[in-house]
């Protein structure tokens, strides 16, 4: 089984979570991340979510109406509540799947405190849009939700560097993992300096029995993506039984994972700081596949491709299928699991039914049923066996073998 993710664990990663804890691992990680996105400062937390919500209120933001996409990960909207401000959701554009920032301006009122520029799956948000939004209303501050984007580029600026700060999640699905764990990074050092005070003072220090259980799920992930244990995930995912467990959301409730203000452990900061030296070539391995799929599927019925952006970093590459499921089918029996990532609309989910939400095409409504994501992880080959298979799939032979 192809799993439709995997992360690139190796040994300087377990070598390093098993490494003698020093008390500056947290810091090391943090100097070395701000280093890596080239900003001044990065404070880390246990989630990103964490970080976007105490961002917030390190802002001074309170009652005041955030506007963020209608299509994006659930816990962004979650920290937008649960630190006293209404979220406001907006359309995705059409092209790539970024929120469409001529709606996000009609968006604005008297009462917007602020916009979250998300750069969905990787793709830049256009920070020349963004930058003329904000000549136009000088107040508004923009936060950069760079969960899926460290140090994307649009026309060569990084987008973490195009707002107030940035934040960024780090879990095992993200480009660039500490097990668990978040980033805020930002450029105003009295911004900076607030918030870690009021991390400090929100968020308890990690107890042992967080970094035992931090390390037991890094030890679980080695082998959960080999072939034979991951087909049976695989199983026990499709009949429902894991659910249980891996769920991150539910659709009617606002909610935080139980420990969400105990901070982010010293394993989890060495394995980050592990990862750090290869992200630029994990990612260049992403764009690679994602041109490669480009290439042999242009031609392929029935599936409508995402755009080819330079300076985009892929942490998934999406496609939209008329139907979903024959594909994801047809693909599992040629042993090739496929992703359907964020597969909801927020403001249709029961928590944020009553929420504003500005669309014209209702794209996200669309996508939320419609988008599958094909693996990355494994570079040009693994892209081409892929591709391979969906053209099979679709009754056409693989370019080359016909
Ligand atoms: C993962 C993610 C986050 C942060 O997630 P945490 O699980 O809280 O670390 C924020 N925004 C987007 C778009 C994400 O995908």
């Amino acid at each position: 089984m192809i799993p439709r993710l995997r992360p690139d664990l190796g040994w300087p990663e377990l070598l390093a979570a098993f490494a003698l804890p020093r008390p500056d691992d947290l810091a090391r990680f943090e100097t070395a991340f701000a280093r890596e996105m080239g900003q001044r400062e990065a404070i880390a937390f246990p989630y990103g979510r964490t970080g976007l919500l105490l961002l917030l209120r390190a802002l001074g933001l309170q009652g005041r109406e955030i506007i963020c996409p209608a299509y994006t990960c659930v816990v962004v909207p979650h920290a937008i509540v649960l630190s006293g401000n209404v979220p406001v959701f907006v359309d995705s554009r059409a092209g790539d799947f970024n929120m469409d920032l001529d709606l996000a301006e009609e968006a604005i009122t008297g009462k917007t405190g602020a916009i979250i520029a998300t750069s969905l799956f990787g793709y830049p948000v256009d920070l020349d849009r963004l930058e003329a939004l904000r000549r136009r209303h000088p107040d508004l501050l923009i936060i950069q939700d760079c969960a899926h984007s460290f140090a994307a580029e649009w026309q060569g600026r990084p987008v973490q560097q195009g707002g107030t700060a940035a934040i960024f999640g780090l879990n095992i699905s993200k480009l660039l993992t500490s097990v668990f764990g978040g980033m805020v990074t930002t450029d105003d050092p009295a911004l900076a300096a607030r918030l870690r005070e009021l991390r400090d003072r929100e968020v308890r220090a990690p107890g042992a029995a967080k970094s035992l259980r931090r390390l037991l799920y890094l030890l679980a992930v080695y082998p959960a993506f080999l072939p034979p244990v991951y087909g049976l995930i695989n199983r026990l995912e499709r009949s429902g039984w894991l659910n249980r467990f891996v769920r991150y959301y539910d659709e009617g409730k606002i909610e935080m994972p139980g420990d969400y203000l105990e901070g982010m452990t010293g394993v989890e900061a060495r394995v980050g700081l592990a990862q750090l030296g290869k992200y630029r070539r994990l990612v260049e391995r992403r764009q690679q596949a994602a041109a490669v799929y480009d290439r042999l599927l242009a031609k392929l019925p029935g599936l409508q491709l995402p755009p080819l952006v330079p300076g985009a970093t892929y942490s998934h590459y999406v496609v939209v299928a008329g139907e979903r499921s024959p594909w994801l089918a047809a693909l599992l029996a040629r042993g090739i699991q496929l992703g359907w990532l964020i597969e909801y609309c927020i403001p249709e989910m029961a928590a944020y039914r009553d929420c504003r939400y500005l669309s014209r095409a209702h794209l996200a409504e669309a996508w939320a049923r419609r988008t599958i994501n094909l693996p990355l992880w494994g570079g040009a080959a693994l892209a081409e066996r892929v591709a391979g298979a969906l053209l099979a799939a679709a009754g056409r032979e693989p370019a080359g073998q016909s």
